[in-house]
């Protein structure tokens, strides 16, 4: 018989595919690592299983423990399917502008979600960072992984996303592409990449405009995942060679047209560590190899992104880049 003992077996050893349209012009090869194959749905899975099992042996997690993390959804389902197997509760922290969809998927899994506004500063009592701090206190055996300042979180890149990069290029990637949320994937899979390639590697950070990374001050942008209004300790600032800042516009573009161009269909801050691939890869040659990272699918977006009102609400469909009509297609 040939199966797996668990969903958690099948995390990691995700797939790269070339990008053949939306990079036409270009020299250098594009190469997309498509995270949605992880069994929870995005690159999260990863950090969830490396960070518990640490917690495990540490103690700080112990028999019936409840988890208690800020998450915007995909972290969420990570360590709930990680839950499941280890006999522990997950309550959940989240901002309101994550979409009801992904919050019913960490429902689905069995976890407790709580909701918070988006619109008040991190020091404010209801900020989604405050609120999952005064759960972690007042619930017993809570134990929180805070994907934020947890070093495994890094770690699970070095030791996973990192080498397989270098094992599925046969040591032939010159540029690492990702976006930067809690710095993690950058961090980890970007240090491991340059050390076994002495340097070899580029490596470029992709992040929403405003937010704290390309120089902003945390303004509010609506790709989600990625950006931070503070500089979190999962970053390591050292790692990428630069920061390419990439508007809501341009992100929710470009991640339609890799459903429609591609077959790819994947989140917004997919789209937008595209473009900055893109923008990175205009200045490299035809040796060149380009990896992007793509974290999550497109289900959980289908009713913003994929959706021509929601875009044009926030103006970001003009006429011409709508649905085609009959009196288009004839
Ligand atoms: N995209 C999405 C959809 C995410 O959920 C995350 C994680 N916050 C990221 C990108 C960024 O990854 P990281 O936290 O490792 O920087």
């Amino acid at each position: 018989m040939r199966y797996h003992e668990s969903m958690l077996d099948l995390i990691g050893d995700t797939p790269l595919v070339k990008l053949n349209s939306v990079t036409s012009g270009l020299s250098a090869t594009v190469l997309a690592k498509v995270e949605y194959f992880n069994p929870g749905g995005s690159v999260k899975d990863r950090i969830a299983v490396r960070m518990i099992d640490a917690a495990e042996q540490s103690g700080a997690l112990r028999p019936g423990g409840v988890i208690v993390e800020p998450t915007s959804g995909n972290t969420g389902v990570g360590l709930a399917m990680v839950a499941q197997r280890r006999g522990y509760k997950c309550v959940f922290v989240c901002p309101d502008k994550v979409s009801m969809d992904k919050i019913n998927v960490m429902r689905a899994y069995g976890a407790e979600v709580v909701v918070c506004p988006t619109a008040v500063d991190p020091e404010h009592p209801d900020s989604y960072y405050n609120v999952s701090d005064r759960l972690v206190r007042e619930t017993p055996g809570a134990w929180k992984p805070d994907q934020y300042s947890n070093p495994e979180n890094p770690q699970s890149h070095y030791l996973s996303t990192g080498p397989e990069l270098w094992e599925q290029t046969d040591g032939r990637i010159t540029c690492f592409v990702a976006g930067v949320g809690t710095g993690g994937t950058i961090s980890g899979t970007g240090r491991f990449l340059k050390e076994v390639s002495n340097g070899g590697v580029r490596v470029v950070g992709a992040d929403p405009e405003g937010s704290v990374y390309s120089g902003g001050s945390g303004r509010p942008y609506l790709v989600e995942g990625v950006g931070e209004d503070f500089w979190p300790t999962a970053y390591d600032s050292a790692v990428p060679d630069e920061i390419i800042a990439v508007s809501d516009r341009d992100s929710f573009l470009m991640t339609r047209r890799l459903a429609r161009e591609e077959g790819l269909l994947v989140g917004g801050s997919c789209g937008m560590a595209v473009v900055a691939a893109l923008r990175a890869a205009e200045r490299l040659g035809p040796d060149d190899v380009v990896v992007v990272l793509l974290p999550d699918s497109g289900r959980g977006y289908l009713s913003k992104i994929f959706n021509d009102e929601w875009m044009a609400d926030y103006g970001f469909l003009d006429a011409d880049q709508g649905e085609a009509t009959v009196a288009d297609i004839l």
